[in-house]
């Protein structure tokens, strides 16, 4: 193929908040253009990840701060009883499920993780008073684990913005990190023995206040949910220990069930992979 004359004035302005104006053209697509591209991509998550380490807040004490471990020792008994003790009967430790039993494996647990979600939205940290934005986030996994042991996971966890104090703090002039960024954290840094392992996510599922991100907004995107905003768009294609490998942990199919939180009749499947479309992101288009 043809070399590209590389457009390196579009690589020194990445889109940050919708100010940039980075697109690939079809043309473009696998030649050394595409390759930078997904680079800068990769290292702009690694660069965010970094930057937002003081004003990230674990689950499991921010459970605690808030006072909430009775409902997370609920979900979490509903997650293992009524998702993964019954898929660790269909689909013990071994094999990967296939593609098709995956889709089985979704509808299945859709309805149990879109509860899941929505009640995780009471780990939210967020300043807005009185009712702080909530946004409650479920990913189903499926771990390597010895023979005997179950394989299914149900990760769950919400939004925050918090200052980077000792103690940390929701504020308006903190740093957002998404359920989603939260989640994913999770499984590139697990916090507990339970989270080590991913293999694969088979499902994220989002409830939250239908809104466009920053980013879409600006492509006047409607939206009947709160699907992932730009940067959890960035890092769900591009962290290179998410979606790197021959087998990777979030491949672009990876289904993303959103749910509006306030009417949980308007809801919506997409895979990742459709995200950039969806939102007009043309610079995360067609990789
Ligand atoms: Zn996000």
């Amino acid at each position: 193929m043809q070399m590209q004359e590389f457009p390196k004035h579009a690589l020194d302005n990445p889109v940050k908040n919708g100010s940039g104006e980075l697109t690939i053209e079809p043309e473009l697509i696998g030649t050394e253009y595409q390759h930078e591209l997904e680079q800068k991509r990769a290292t702009e998550v690694e660069e965010l990840n970094e930057h937002m380490r003081p004003y990230k807040f674990p689950l499991r004490d921010r459970v605690k701060a808030l006072g909430k471990e009775d409902l997370f020792a609920e979900l979490q008994e509903y997650a293992q009883t009524e998702i993964c003790d019954k898929l660790n009967v269909a689909f013990p430790a071994g094999e990967i499920p296939s593609e098709a039993q995956m889709v089985d494996i979704r509808d299945f647990a859709r309805a149990n993780l879109k509860f899941i979600a929505g009640m995780a939205r009471s780990f939210a940290m967020h300043h807005r008073e009185p009712d702080p934005y909530r946004v409650g986030g479920a990913a189903l996994v499926y771990r390597n684990v010895p023979p005997g042991e179950n394989p299914w996971a149900v990760l769950f966890d919400a939004n925050t913005k918090l200052d980077k104090e000792l103690t940390p703090a929701p504020s308006p002039e903190g740093e957002k990190w998404c359920a989603e960024q939260n989640l994913m954290d999770r499984i590139t840094k697990p916090q507990d023995s339970s989270e080590e392992g991913v293999q694969r996510i088979v499902s994220m599922v989002i409830v939250g206040e239908a809104r466009p991100d920053d980013v879409s907004i600006q492509q006047d995107v409607k939206q009947i949910t709160l699907t992932p905003c730009y940067i959890c768009r960035r890092r769900m294609l591009f962290d290179k220990q998410l979606t790197g490998g021959e087998s990777p942990i979030l491949p672009p199919d990876t289904e993303v069930y959103s749910i509006d939180a306030n009417h949980d009749w308007r809801d919506k499947y997409q895979k990742v992979r459709d995200l950039p479309n969806f939102h007009k992101d043309k610079n995360l288009q067609e990789i």
